[in-house]
Protein backbone atom coordinates (compact mmCIF):
# COMPACT_ATOMS: atom_id res chain seq x y z
CA UNK A 1 0.00 0.00 0.00
CA UNK A 2 2.79 2.28 0.56
CA UNK A 3 4.89 1.67 -2.26
CA UNK A 4 1.60 1.80 -4.27
CA UNK A 5 0.93 5.32 -2.57
CA UNK A 6 4.71 6.45 -3.53
CA UNK A 7 3.64 5.82 -7.12
CA UNK A 8 0.50 7.48 -7.24
CA UNK A 9 2.38 10.58 -5.98
CA UNK A 10 4.97 10.13 -8.60
CA UNK A 11 2.39 10.71 -11.12
CA UNK A 12 2.04 14.41 -9.87
CA UNK A 13 5.84 15.04 -11.42
CA UNK A 14 4.76 13.55 -14.56
CA UNK A 15 1.69 16.15 -14.81
CA UNK A 16 4.29 19.33 -13.52
CA UNK A 17 6.96 17.47 -16.42
CA UNK A 18 4.37 18.01 -18.62
CA UNK A 19 2.88 21.50 -17.76
CA UNK A 20 6.11 22.60 -17.71
CA UNK A 21 7.09 21.46 -21.03
CA UNK A 22 4.14 23.02 -22.74
CA UNK A 23 4.93 26.29 -21.65
CA UNK A 24 8.86 25.81 -22.29
CA UNK A 25 7.33 25.05 -26.19
CA UNK A 26 5.09 28.09 -25.77
CA UNK A 27 1.71 25.95 -25.61
CA UNK A 28 0.78 27.85 -22.32
CA UNK A 29 1.45 30.75 -20.76
CA UNK A 30 2.64 30.31 -17.17
CA UNK A 31 4.87 32.23 -15.34
CA UNK A 32 4.79 30.34 -12.19
CA UNK A 33 5.08 26.63 -13.36
CA UNK A 34 9.02 26.87 -12.90
CA UNK A 35 8.78 27.55 -9.77
CA UNK A 36 7.07 24.29 -8.69
CA UNK A 37 8.96 22.26 -10.48
CA UNK A 38 12.77 21.09 -8.97
CA UNK A 39 15.78 22.28 -11.48
CA UNK A 40 13.04 23.39 -14.09
CA UNK A 41 15.94 24.94 -16.55
CA UNK A 42 17.55 21.67 -16.93
CA UNK A 43 14.26 19.33 -17.83
CA UNK A 44 13.87 18.04 -21.43
CA UNK A 45 10.94 18.97 -23.50
CA UNK A 46 8.13 16.32 -23.71
CA UNK A 47 6.85 14.74 -27.30
CA UNK A 48 5.01 17.05 -28.97
CA UNK A 49 1.81 14.74 -27.96
CA UNK A 50 1.78 15.27 -24.62
CA UNK A 51 2.19 19.03 -25.22
CA UNK A 52 -0.48 19.29 -27.21
CA UNK A 53 -2.74 17.05 -24.98
CA UNK A 54 -2.00 19.41 -21.98
CA UNK A 55 -2.15 22.48 -23.66
CA UNK A 56 -6.09 20.93 -24.47
CA UNK A 57 -7.06 19.54 -21.62
CA UNK A 58 -5.90 23.21 -19.41
CA UNK A 59 -7.73 25.48 -22.10
CA UNK A 60 -10.79 23.47 -21.55
CA UNK A 61 -10.63 23.63 -17.36
CA UNK A 62 -9.03 26.86 -17.53
CA UNK A 63 -12.49 28.06 -19.46
CA UNK A 64 -14.49 26.14 -17.45
CA UNK A 65 -13.11 27.59 -14.24
CA UNK A 66 -13.30 31.12 -15.43
CA UNK A 67 -17.04 30.29 -16.79
CA UNK A 68 -17.46 29.52 -12.94
CA UNK A 69 -16.06 32.53 -11.79
CA UNK A 70 -17.49 34.64 -14.54
CA UNK A 71 -21.28 33.52 -13.35
CA UNK A 72 -20.47 33.93 -9.44
CA UNK A 73 -19.14 37.78 -10.55
CA UNK A 74 -22.34 38.11 -12.40
CA UNK A 75 -24.02 37.05 -9.51
CA UNK A 76 -22.24 39.73 -7.36
CA UNK A 77 -20.49 36.86 -4.95
CA UNK A 78 -17.40 35.51 -4.73
CA UNK A 79 -16.85 31.60 -5.05
CA UNK A 80 -14.05 29.33 -3.71
CA UNK A 81 -11.92 26.62 -5.61
CA UNK A 82 -11.19 23.43 -3.82
CA UNK A 83 -8.82 21.18 -5.60
CA UNK A 84 -8.53 17.81 -4.29
CA UNK A 85 -4.91 16.24 -5.94
CA UNK A 86 -4.00 19.19 -6.81
CA UNK A 87 0.06 18.24 -6.76
CA UNK A 88 2.24 21.08 -7.94
CA UNK A 89 -0.72 22.50 -10.10
CA UNK A 90 -0.48 26.75 -10.47
CA UNK A 91 -3.88 27.53 -11.19
CA UNK A 92 -4.63 29.13 -8.13
CA UNK A 93 -1.35 31.56 -8.78
CA UNK A 94 -3.02 32.22 -12.89
CA UNK A 95 -6.04 32.94 -11.32
CA UNK A 96 -5.04 35.04 -8.39
CA UNK A 97 -2.94 37.46 -10.55
CA UNK A 98 -5.67 37.28 -13.66
CA UNK A 99 -8.68 38.76 -15.52
CA UNK A 100 -10.71 36.97 -12.98
CA UNK A 101 -9.30 37.37 -9.33
CA UNK A 102 -11.89 39.68 -7.89
CA UNK A 103 -14.39 36.57 -8.07
CA UNK A 104 -11.94 34.31 -6.23
CA UNK A 105 -12.54 34.10 -2.18
CA UNK A 106 -10.28 31.65 -1.17
CA UNK A 107 -8.53 28.81 -3.53
CA UNK A 108 -7.61 25.13 -1.31
CA UNK A 109 -5.51 22.53 -2.50
CA UNK A 110 -5.57 19.15 -0.84
CA UNK A 111 -3.14 16.13 -1.56
CA UNK A 112 -0.99 13.46 0.58
CA UNK A 113 1.45 15.54 3.04
CA UNK A 114 4.79 14.33 0.93
CA UNK A 115 3.52 16.38 -1.58
CA UNK A 116 2.25 19.58 0.62
CA UNK A 117 5.27 19.37 2.66
CA UNK A 118 7.49 19.66 -0.66
CA UNK A 119 4.52 22.30 -2.48
CA UNK A 120 4.86 24.33 0.83
CA UNK A 121 8.97 24.45 0.71
CA UNK A 122 8.89 25.49 -3.10
CA UNK A 123 5.79 28.57 -2.16
CA UNK A 124 8.57 29.84 0.72
CA UNK A 125 11.32 29.49 -1.79
CA UNK A 126 9.63 31.64 -3.96
CA UNK A 127 9.03 35.36 -4.18
CA UNK A 128 7.05 35.15 -7.34
CA UNK A 129 4.83 32.54 -6.06
CA UNK A 130 4.44 34.11 -2.06
CA UNK A 131 3.55 37.17 -3.29
CA UNK A 132 0.28 36.04 -4.16
CA UNK A 133 -0.75 35.24 -1.11
CA UNK A 134 -2.19 36.94 1.83
CA UNK A 135 -1.07 37.10 5.66
CA UNK A 136 0.81 33.76 4.71
CA UNK A 137 1.84 31.61 7.44
CA UNK A 138 3.09 28.13 7.89
CA UNK A 139 0.95 25.27 9.05
CA UNK A 140 0.29 21.40 10.07
CA UNK A 141 3.77 22.04 11.26
CA UNK A 142 4.99 22.45 7.63
CA UNK A 143 2.89 20.49 5.90
CA UNK A 144 0.69 22.88 4.88
CA UNK A 145 0.46 26.89 3.99
CA UNK A 146 -2.97 29.43 5.87
CA UNK A 147 -3.05 32.58 4.02
CA UNK A 148 -6.64 34.51 3.52
CA UNK A 149 -6.90 33.53 -0.49
CA UNK A 150 -4.99 30.07 -0.29
CA UNK A 151 -4.93 27.12 1.66
CA UNK A 152 -2.71 23.91 1.46
CA UNK A 153 -3.59 20.93 3.21
CA UNK A 154 -2.13 17.69 3.93
CA UNK A 155 -4.89 14.78 3.45
CA UNK A 156 -5.76 11.51 2.04
CA UNK A 157 -8.71 11.79 0.62
CA UNK A 158 -9.54 8.31 0.44
CA UNK A 159 -10.55 8.43 4.53
CA UNK A 160 -13.85 8.95 5.29
CA UNK A 161 -14.91 12.21 4.31
CA UNK A 162 -16.41 13.32 7.76
CA UNK A 163 -13.31 12.41 9.46
CA UNK A 164 -10.43 13.52 6.74
CA UNK A 165 -12.36 16.49 5.26
CA UNK A 166 -14.66 17.68 7.84
CA UNK A 167 -11.02 18.09 9.94
CA UNK A 168 -9.81 19.84 7.27
CA UNK A 169 -12.48 21.90 5.99
CA UNK A 170 -14.02 24.37 8.68
CA UNK A 171 -16.76 26.68 7.88
CA UNK A 172 -13.70 29.68 8.40
CA UNK A 173 -12.01 27.96 5.16
CA UNK A 174 -14.50 26.26 3.56
CA UNK A 175 -17.68 28.53 3.61
CA UNK A 176 -20.72 26.32 3.09
CA UNK A 177 -22.90 28.99 1.48
CA UNK A 178 -20.56 30.46 -0.90
CA UNK A 179 -20.45 28.93 -4.48
CA UNK A 180 -18.04 26.42 -4.64
CA UNK A 181 -16.17 24.52 -7.51
CA UNK A 182 -14.75 20.91 -6.72
CA UNK A 183 -11.47 20.23 -9.11
CA UNK A 184 -10.46 16.79 -9.53
CA UNK A 185 -7.33 16.43 -12.23
CA UNK A 186 -6.03 13.17 -12.93
CA UNK A 187 -7.34 12.40 -9.21
CA UNK A 188 -10.24 9.89 -9.02
CA UNK A 189 -9.17 7.29 -11.37
CA UNK A 190 -6.32 6.24 -8.62
CA UNK A 191 -9.18 5.82 -5.82
CA UNK A 192 -11.62 3.00 -5.25
CA UNK A 193 -15.15 4.29 -7.07
CA UNK A 194 -16.69 4.46 -3.14
CA UNK A 195 -14.31 6.40 -1.96
CA UNK A 196 -14.87 9.01 -4.55
CA UNK A 197 -18.57 9.07 -4.43
CA UNK A 198 -17.80 9.68 -0.51
CA UNK A 199 -15.95 12.49 -1.26
CA UNK A 200 -18.56 14.30 -3.90
CA UNK A 201 -21.44 13.48 -1.67
CA UNK A 202 -19.89 15.09 1.26
CA UNK A 203 -19.76 17.85 -0.22
CA UNK A 204 -23.11 17.81 -1.84
CA UNK A 205 -24.43 17.82 1.21
CA UNK A 206 -22.51 19.69 2.73
CA UNK A 207 -22.60 23.17 0.60
CA UNK A 208 -26.00 24.76 0.62
CA UNK A 209 -24.57 27.45 -2.60
CA UNK A 210 -24.14 26.31 -6.00
CA UNK A 211 -21.80 23.34 -6.31
CA UNK A 212 -20.05 22.69 -8.96
CA UNK A 213 -17.41 19.61 -10.26
CA UNK A 214 -14.23 19.22 -12.87
CA UNK A 215 -12.85 16.07 -13.34
CA UNK A 216 -10.62 15.43 -16.13
CA UNK A 217 -8.96 11.41 -16.08
CA UNK A 218 -8.17 8.74 -18.60
CA UNK A 219 -11.01 6.13 -19.92
CA UNK A 220 -12.07 3.74 -22.22
CA UNK A 221 -9.46 1.22 -20.85
CA UNK A 222 -11.05 -2.07 -22.36
CA UNK A 223 -10.09 -1.40 -26.01
CA UNK A 224 -6.44 -1.89 -27.21
CA UNK A 225 -5.18 1.22 -26.78
CA UNK A 226 -6.60 1.63 -23.33
CA UNK A 227 -5.36 -1.92 -22.31
CA UNK A 228 -1.62 -0.45 -23.30
CA UNK A 229 -2.21 2.70 -20.84
CA UNK A 230 -3.19 0.39 -17.98
CA UNK A 231 -0.30 -2.26 -19.02
CA UNK A 232 2.16 0.85 -18.77
CA UNK A 233 0.98 1.81 -15.73
CA UNK A 234 0.59 -1.46 -13.83
CA UNK A 235 4.58 -1.72 -15.47
CA UNK A 236 4.90 1.96 -12.76
CA UNK A 237 2.88 0.26 -9.91
CA UNK A 238 0.67 1.94 -10.20
CA UNK A 239 -3.39 0.81 -10.83
CA UNK A 240 -6.55 2.30 -12.23
CA UNK A 241 -9.61 1.48 -9.68
CA UNK A 242 -11.48 4.44 -10.03
CA UNK A 243 -11.87 3.53 -14.15
CA UNK A 244 -13.57 0.54 -13.95
CA UNK A 245 -17.17 2.12 -13.35
CA UNK A 246 -17.00 4.65 -16.54
CA UNK A 247 -15.56 2.67 -19.41
CA UNK A 248 -17.66 5.40 -21.95
CA UNK A 249 -18.95 8.30 -22.58
CA UNK A 250 -22.23 7.88 -21.51
CA UNK A 251 -21.04 6.25 -18.12
CA UNK A 252 -18.94 9.49 -17.41
CA UNK A 253 -21.97 11.98 -15.83
CA UNK A 254 -23.26 9.39 -13.32
CA UNK A 255 -20.28 10.00 -11.46
CA UNK A 256 -22.05 13.56 -10.60
CA UNK A 257 -25.82 12.29 -11.56
CA UNK A 258 -25.40 9.33 -8.81
CA UNK A 259 -24.70 11.31 -5.69
CA UNK A 260 -26.94 14.50 -6.18
CA UNK A 261 -25.89 16.51 -9.14
CA UNK A 262 -28.68 18.15 -10.98
CA UNK A 263 -26.78 17.98 -14.24
CA UNK A 264 -23.63 16.81 -16.10
CA UNK A 265 -21.83 16.74 -19.14
CA UNK A 266 -18.26 15.03 -21.08
CA UNK A 267 -16.20 15.62 -23.92
CA UNK A 268 -13.19 13.49 -24.88
CA UNK A 269 -10.31 16.08 -25.48
CA UNK A 270 -10.32 14.50 -29.32
CA UNK A 271 -13.88 16.43 -29.18
CA UNK A 272 -12.77 19.53 -27.41
CA UNK A 273 -9.77 19.88 -29.73
CA UNK A 274 -11.57 19.27 -32.63
CA UNK A 275 -15.41 21.58 -31.58
CA UNK A 276 -14.34 24.17 -29.07
CA UNK A 277 -10.48 25.11 -28.93
CA UNK A 278 -10.83 28.59 -31.04
CA UNK A 279 -9.70 28.37 -34.23
CA UNK A 280 -7.24 30.87 -33.91
CA UNK A 281 -5.43 29.13 -31.02
CA UNK A 282 -5.56 25.70 -32.98
CA UNK A 283 -3.62 27.85 -35.87
CA UNK A 284 -0.79 29.44 -33.50
CA UNK A 285 -0.36 25.63 -31.53
CA UNK A 286 0.31 24.20 -35.19
CA UNK A 287 3.02 26.71 -35.74
CA UNK A 288 5.03 25.42 -32.47
CA UNK A 289 6.13 21.86 -33.29
CA UNK A 290 5.95 19.42 -36.68
CA UNK A 291 3.27 16.79 -35.75
CA UNK A 292 2.77 13.89 -38.34
CA UNK A 293 0.99 11.72 -36.56
CA UNK A 294 -2.37 13.52 -36.29
CA UNK A 295 -4.03 9.33 -36.10
CA UNK A 296 -2.49 8.75 -32.95
CA UNK A 297 -3.13 12.05 -31.46
CA UNK A 298 -6.48 11.50 -31.97
CA UNK A 299 -6.21 8.36 -30.42
CA UNK A 300 -4.60 9.43 -27.20
CA UNK A 301 -6.82 12.52 -26.74
CA UNK A 302 -10.08 10.05 -27.47
CA UNK A 303 -8.85 8.30 -23.88
CA UNK A 304 -8.94 11.83 -21.84
CA UNK A 305 -12.27 13.15 -20.71
CA UNK A 306 -13.62 16.38 -18.65
CA UNK A 307 -16.93 15.85 -17.16
CA UNK A 308 -17.93 18.78 -15.19
CA UNK A 309 -21.30 18.52 -12.88
CA UNK A 310 -23.75 21.24 -11.11
CA UNK A 311 -25.85 21.19 -8.21
CA UNK A 312 -27.84 24.42 -8.26
CA UNK A 313 -31.13 25.89 -8.92
CA UNK A 314 -31.87 26.03 -13.02
CA UNK A 315 -31.83 28.80 -13.57
CA UNK A 316 -27.32 28.74 -13.08
CA UNK A 317 -25.74 28.24 -16.21
CA UNK A 318 -22.29 27.46 -16.84
CA UNK A 319 -21.68 28.72 -19.59
CA UNK A 320 -21.80 27.97 -23.54
CA UNK A 321 -21.09 24.15 -23.22
CA UNK A 322 -24.17 23.44 -22.58
CA UNK A 323 -24.89 22.88 -18.64
N1 LIG B 1 -4.04 17.69 -10.20
C1 LIG B 1 -2.64 17.86 -10.46
C2 LIG B 1 -2.42 18.20 -11.90
O1 LIG B 1 -3.33 18.00 -12.71
O2 LIG B 1 -1.33 18.66 -12.23
C3 LIG B 1 -1.84 16.61 -10.09
C4 LIG B 1 -2.22 15.39 -10.85
S1 LIG B 1 -1.28 13.95 -10.42
C5 LIG B 1 -1.56 12.99 -11.83
C6 LIG B 1 -2.30 13.17 -9.20
C7 LIG B 1 -2.21 13.82 -7.84
O3 LIG B 1 -3.24 13.30 -7.01
C8 LIG B 1 -0.89 13.56 -7.13
O4 LIG B 1 -0.36 14.76 -6.64
C9 LIG B 1 -1.29 12.61 -6.02
O5 LIG B 1 -0.46 12.70 -4.89
C10 LIG B 1 -2.71 13.06 -5.74
N2 LIG B 1 -3.52 12.04 -5.07
C11 LIG B 1 -3.83 10.81 -5.57
N3 LIG B 1 -4.53 10.12 -4.65
C12 LIG B 1 -4.68 10.94 -3.57
C13 LIG B 1 -5.29 10.77 -2.31
N4 LIG B 1 -5.89 9.62 -1.97
N5 LIG B 1 -5.26 11.81 -1.43
C14 LIG B 1 -4.64 12.96 -1.77
N6 LIG B 1 -4.02 13.17 -2.95
C15 LIG B 1 -4.05 12.16 -3.85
Amino acid sequence: MADADAAIRLTDTDAALARLSAVQKRYLEDPFVKHLVPRAHLQPPRAPLINIGTFVRTTAIDDLVFRWLQTSASEGTRCQIVSLGAGSDTRFWRIATGAHKDALATYIELDFPEITTKKAMAIRKSKELSAVLKEVKVSHGGTGIASSNYHLLPADIRLPPDAALAHHLPSDILSPILPTLLLFECVLVYMAPESSAAVLRWFVERQTGPLGSIVYEMFRLQDSFGRVMVENLKARNVSLPGAAPYPSMESLPTRFTSVGFSAAQALTLKDIRKSYIPTSELERIAHLELVDEIEELELVLDHYAITWGIRAPPERVWGQWGL
